[in-house]
């Protein structure tokens, strides 16, 4: 009998008492389905709650050995509690799921069989979802300007519940910038991306844990992360400007030439130079801007590359590899 693989499942938990119980019995119970092929992990990741989640969570870790808990010393968010897991989890795939049952259960065994029908990512995608119209039409508006902007193509209608192959979760652990916008990451990484798609629950029981605040920095994370267009645009919209300047200076002097009679209006003058000046400075930004871009990228310190495959020895290349 070959070995059974290995699935981790990672919760991100901020104030979760009210869902951890019915969360754990659901997937348990769902899972009975493959349990024979498979041997499971659940990595609950504590971010700091201010409720008796971190209580709950080590009393089903008395229950369970499958449940590992893993407890922030403060709220770092979202994306961060996600990260730990899955720098944590050893497996062969890590499914990720918010705890609050918005991502149904069953679904990950859908992500799972996809999986083993060779996708390297599966995620799951919102066909419809049950949130506030607020949050639906922010939401669009976001995912909108995101695909303008971003460097790469980042699927819409997705949140963080996916499937991860142990080889796009050993590329993902390289990634080690500060402001994460994991989706975007998953993206950027490559391999065999597929979506599956399902229907998205209201949240079980309690509050969303993302007011409007963290959204607002959520949605910079993804675009300032995965895009320098914004910094572009300054160059842009100094050009722009000098461009009307010149339209100016071609307008007063064509009236000079033309009609010499004619004085050309005193605001002529002052409205061309301003615009001059002013496009003038705002090229110079965007100069430097492009600069501050190319700083950025750097510092982000992301992986060059990630190999899908090399076929071929590597017999006394390890030297050259990280
Ligand atoms: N969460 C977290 N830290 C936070 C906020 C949220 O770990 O600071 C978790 C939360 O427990 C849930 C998931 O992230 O499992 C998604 O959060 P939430 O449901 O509150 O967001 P929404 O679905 O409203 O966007
Ligand atoms: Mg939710």
């Amino acid at each position: 009998m070959t070995e059974r693989k290995k699935i981790a499942y990672v919760f991100p938990i901020y104030n979760e008492r009210g869902n951890i119980e019915v969360l754990y019995r659901t997937l348990v119970e769902e899972l009975k389905r493959i349990e024979s092929r498979y041997t499971f992990e659940f990595v609950f990741v504590d971010d700091g709650s201010k409720d008796d989640s971190l209580e709950l969570l080590l009393e089903l870790r008395e229950q369970d050995p499958r449940v590992t808990v893993l407890s922030f010393a403060r709220n770092y968010g979202h994306q961060m509690a996600v990260t730990a897991g899955i720098d944590y989890a050893e497996a062969d795939a890590v499914v990720i799921m918010d705890s609050d049952l918005q991502d149904p259960p069953a679904v990950s065994i859908q992500l799972i069989e996809r999986w083993e029908s060779g996708a390297d990512v599966v995620y799951a995608q919102r066909r419809t979802r049950k949130d506030t119209a607020f949050k639906r039409t922010t939401a669009h508006a976001f995912y909108w300007a995101l695909s303008k902007l971003a460097s790469i193509e980042i699927p819409r209608n997705t949140g963080d519940f996916r499937l991860l192959d142990r080889r796009v979760v050993a590329e993902l652990r390289k990634y080690r910038e500060h402001n994460r916008f994991l989706r975007g990451l998953v993206s950027y990484v490559g391999f065999r991306q597929e979506a599956v798609l399902f229907d998205r629950d209201a949240r079980l029981s309690g509050e969303t844990g993302y007011p409007l605040r963290k959204m607002m920095k959520f949605a910079a994370d993804g675009i300032l992360g995965f895009s320098t267009v914004p910094l572009q645009l300054i160059s842009r919209v100094g050009l722009a400007i000098s461009a009307l300047a010149f339209l100016g200076i071609i307008y007063s002097v064509t009236v000079r030439l033309v009609a010499p009679e004619t004085t050309v209006p005193g605001w002529a003058f002052v409205t061309v130079a301003m615009f001059l000046l002013g496009g003038i400075q705002l090229t110079m930004l965007g100069v430097l801007g492009s600069y501050v871009g190319r700083i950025y990228v750097e510092v982000q310190h992301r992986p060059l590359y990630s190999f899908a495959l090399v076929a071929g020895g590597t017999e006394g290349r390890d030297d050259r590899t990280e």
